[in-house]
């Protein structure tokens, strides 16, 4: 069975690109009936914050990606890790350094001056000594003094690393007993049974360092994928200002979800050049082999196509449910299929949507006063009023084509034109002059709001 994980450290918000990865973890895991798990790495109790897990997992749950089971914490996990220190200690596959910090920076200053790579020079790696009392000890594991760490990554293909120039014995434990990252991460991987690892490629330099930790526990190495960056069009680390943005701010500008999956899964991968993937589609054909060698470009216009193509197809029900999120609630409203099929084509993104719904379902609080002084001039207040009396007469009208008919009539009585009424009842009904077919407008709105709000502005005026 196939197991992924995500693993975000909760420094800050979920960022886009992590976003991506989550993503083909949960594809890859799903299309096989596997797990997808959640981790949450807040090993680093200085820069983490549960606000920033709390916010990741509520993030986590707007894109609609469950997990399974329940999200692992690092910062739970201490003993577990403390026990496998202790267990490469008794093994003698890792060691107590006393080395100080003066001493490792005379070290690396040395290094430097003789243009090597700063690195651990293995001094207390067999030692035997009586260690200094003023040093508290970190602990440093064994790692390969030479030779390749190779192997055979799922998109990059053979990766190799000659140990002289990546590692060193690193620490695996501070003084203070806390372990560290690259220790943690293959601890957790292993032992919550990840069988495939799919991350970025700035993770490409910890793997050889994660796979000594394999290594010396005895666990099963998983197959990595490490993915190229998203670049900002110009070829550039992606900035806040290209969109490299918390994922809930997509929420606030009027992305979909559903959109912003479907723009990730292109971005770094590809099936011939079908741009729209419903949820199925890309569990069906999504495969981390597959996975673009090069970087992939940001690219908002895309973003936004995308996202007017899901507001144009998605179920009015999921629309609705999509809606409350943006305070407007359309359950209780009888036409709302009828209003956001009227609607859908025009909107950009929800926000719009939302505005321009809002705008039909709720009476006007104040008048456009550019549409007031272009479109109310003259007897254009007395031909609504007459108009509204027309309607009245009528009795109930629930069709388009009725309020048409009634208005047609009424226009030609009196030898008007449909500019001299549509504008004006936009204006009553929706407070601008812009809005969908008017007649259209009308029958959503119903009759009854309909007379109420071109009386409104015919009584109380502008
Ligand atoms: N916690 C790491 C990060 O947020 C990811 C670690 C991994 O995927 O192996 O970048």
């Amino acid at each position: 069975m196939i197991v992924t994980r995500f693993a975000p450290s909760p420094t800050g918000y979920l960022h886009i690109g992590g976003l991506r990865t989550a993503l083909y973890s949960y594809l890859w895991a799903k299309k096989s009936g596997g797990k997808f798990l959640l981790r949450i790495e807040d090993t680093d109790l200085k820069r983490n914050s549960k606000e920033a897990a709390i916010a990741i997992e509520e993030a986590f749950k707007w894109t609609g990606l469950s997990h399974d089971e329940t999200i692992t914490y690092q910062s739970s996990r201490f003993d577990i890790y403390k026990k496998y220190v202790q267990q490469l200690l008794d093994e003698g596959k890792a060691y107590y350094c006393y080395m100080s910090s003066s001493e490792k920076d005379e070290l690396y200053e040395k290094q430097k001056a003789n243009k090597e790579r700063t690195k651990y020079d293995g001094r207390y790696r067999n030692f035997k000594g009586i260690p200094p009392s003023n040093v508290e000890p970190v602990v440093r594991i064994k790692a390969p003094l030479e030779g390749e760490i190779s192997f055979i990554d799922g998109v990059k293909g053979e990766v190799a690393f000659d140990v002289k120039d990546v590692l060193d014995d690193f620490v695996i434990a501070r003084a203070d007993g806390t372990p560290l990252y690259n220790f943690v991460v293959a601890i957790d991987d292993a032992l919550m049974g990840v069988t495939e690892v799919i991350r970025g490629d700035d993770h490409l330099s910890n793997t050889p360092k994660q796979m000594v930790v394999y290594k010396a526990l005895g666990f099963d190495i998983p197959k990595f994928y490490h993915v190229p960056m998203i670049l900002n069009p110009n070829g550039k680390k992606l900035s806040k200002r290209d969109g490299a943005m918390d994922v809930m701010d997509y929420k606030k500008d009027g992305y979909l979800p559903e959109a912003i999956l479907n723009f990730l899964i292109r971005l770094g991968w590809s099936h011939g050049d079908q741009e729209i993937f419903s949820m199925n589609e890309m569990l069906e054909l999504f495969n981390p082999n597959d996975i673009n060698k090069s970087a992939s470009a940001y690219n908002a216009e895309k973003l936004s196509w995308i996202n007017t193509q899901y507001i144009k197809s998605l179920h009015v029900d999921r629309l609705v449910e999509v809606l409350k999120e943006y305070d407007l609630d359309l359950s209780g409203f009888d036409k709302a299929e009828e209003l956001i099929n009227l609607l859908r084509d025009r909107a950009k993104n929800m926000n719009e949507l939302k505005d321009m719904a809002s705008s039909i379902v709720n009476e006007p609080t104040q008048y456009n006063q550019k549409a007031v002084e272009k479109f109310l001039k003259g007897d254009a207040l007395e031909i609504l009023a007459a108009f509204n009396d027309e309607l009245k007469s009528k009795g109930d009208i629930t069709l388009a084509e009725d309020f048409k008919d009634i208005a047609n009539s009424f226009l030609d009585s009196r030898g008007l034109k449909l500019k001299h009424l549509a504008q004006p009842i936009r204006i009553a009904i929706v407070g601008s002059a812009v809005s969908p077919s008017v007649f259209d407008v009308l029958s959503i709105v119903g009759f009854k709001s309909v007379l109420k709000r071109i009386d409104n502005l015919c009584k109380t005026g502008v």
